[in-house]
């Protein structure tokens, strides 16, 4: 039985003719044009001024926050659901992370609990727009103005979702993006900060590059990285973006599909929410149980994957993982979502039959109580690209 895979990436548009380019003109490392069209059309894209390239969604965060001024004993604070990197992003800067609970319906950081979260040390906000949905970036604002905070998007599951008309990317100081395989528009490995701050774009800048003087070789003012992104993977990124509303137009279309098919079992689990003033990107097809623990949760899985239907589990609270237990904070909505979210497979190759095919099942396992003795062990692989 071939699985029907969670996350994949479709190449419909002019990857390969990049990529040939690339080879046949030897610009395989991070000069060539392919590097600077992808930043100018990303920097439309997000209605900003700038886009650094760099090379993972990891390094975005990290460059942005180091370019910020984030420094030991400074304290940053981050949603308690979110991907690790956004967390691990601040420690690289040698800050700490503060984590603050998610909104129930949305799963993005709750601004009333980003204010309990603020001391004398706290420098920042990082607003996640978790799955594709963007965070309360109003409020949000307002509260760091207050403070005198920075507000940094992480938009790495959310390229193409508008806020009040606006695009993410361009709502904080400066916002990121993943290309990863699993994400909207990929590369395989990549990413990107946008900002409208001419001043921080050129810090971006400098440490992405090994903190070289742009007007002197081999002059280094500051001790940098090479988190450059590569020619070869820009032309693919860029073959990527000149399709991106195809790729939009059709997760769209699967989100709605899954909303329609599933509206019959709207008792047992809740469906992807969107608040009135936003418009989510289409990430992963997220439902939560409506009532259980981890492990049923965990059991519904297994049903799906021997179904040969891939899912995933929503992250752990970041504040769970070892690195970040010290303190057993626990966040209730986190939790919930941690515990009862699973997403569904979402990629522009999916099709209807497909769709069609994983409610089913998942509606029959929802429907017919899950027999205990099904308690398959949960295939560890994680092979493929889901993280
Ligand atoms: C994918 C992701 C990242 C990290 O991106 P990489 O390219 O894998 O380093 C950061 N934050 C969030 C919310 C993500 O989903």
């Amino acid at each position: 039985m071939n699985t029907i895979s969670l996350a994949q990436p479709v190449f419909r548009g002019r990857e390969r003719e990049y990529v040939l380019e690339c080879l046949e003109s030897t610009r395989i490392s991070s000069t060539g044009r392919f590097v600077d069209i992808f930043e100018r059309d990303l920097s439309a894209f997000c209605n900003t001024t700038d886009a650094i390239t760099c090379s993972n969604g990891t390094a975005a965060l990290h460059l942005a926050l180091k370019s910020l001024g984030v420094g030991p004993g400074d304290e940053v604070i981050v949603p308690a659901l979110t991907y690790v990197a956004t967390a691990n992003a601040v420690v690289c800067c040698g800050g700490r992370p503060v984590f603050a609970d998610v909104e129930a319906d949305t799963g993005t950081i709750c601004p009333q609990e980003i204010k309990k979260a603020i001391t004398s040390r706290t420098r920042g906000v990082i607003a996640v727009h978790l799955y594709g949905h963007p965070a309360d970036m109003d409020p949000i604002t307002h509260i760091a103005r207050e403070h005198n905070l920075f507000v940094l998007e992480d938009a790495a599951e959310a390229i193409g979702a508008q806020y009040k008309g606006k695009p993410v990317g361009s709502l904080g100081i400066a916002g990121t993006f993943s290309f990863y395989g699993n994400k909207i528009i990929t590369c395989g490995e990549g990413g990107a900060v946008v900002t409208s701050n001419t001043e921080l774009a050129a810090t971006i800048r400098l440490f992405r590059g090994q903190g070289v003087d742009p007007n002197r070789t081999y002059w280094h003012p500051v001790i940098g990285f090479n988190y450059r992104m590569s020619n070869l993977l820009a032309a693919v990124a860029l073959a990527q973006l000149e399709e991106i509303e195809w790729h939009q137009k059709r997760r769209k279309e699967l989100f709605l599909l899954y909303d329609k098919l599933l509206n019959r079992v709207q008792d047992h689990v809740d469906l992807p929410k969107s608040r009135a003033n936003c418009l989510p990107a289409q990430w992963l097809y997220t439902v939560r149980l409506r009532s259980g623990s981890a492990a049923e949760r965990n059991r519904l899985a297994d049903l799906l994957s021997a179904d040969g239907i891939e899912t995933r589990p929503v992250f752990y609270p970041v504040c769970a993982l070892p690195p970040y237990a010290e303190n057993q904070q626990v966040f209730p909505q986190s939790e919930a979502w941690a515990s009862r979210g699973l997403c569904l497979p979402t990629h522009s190759a999916l099709t209807e039959d497909e769709v069609e095919y994983i409610v089913s099942r998942l509606t029959l396992h929802l429907t017919c109580a899950m027999p205990e003795g099904t308690a398959l062990t949960r295939v560890g692989s994680r092979d493929g690209i889901a993280t």
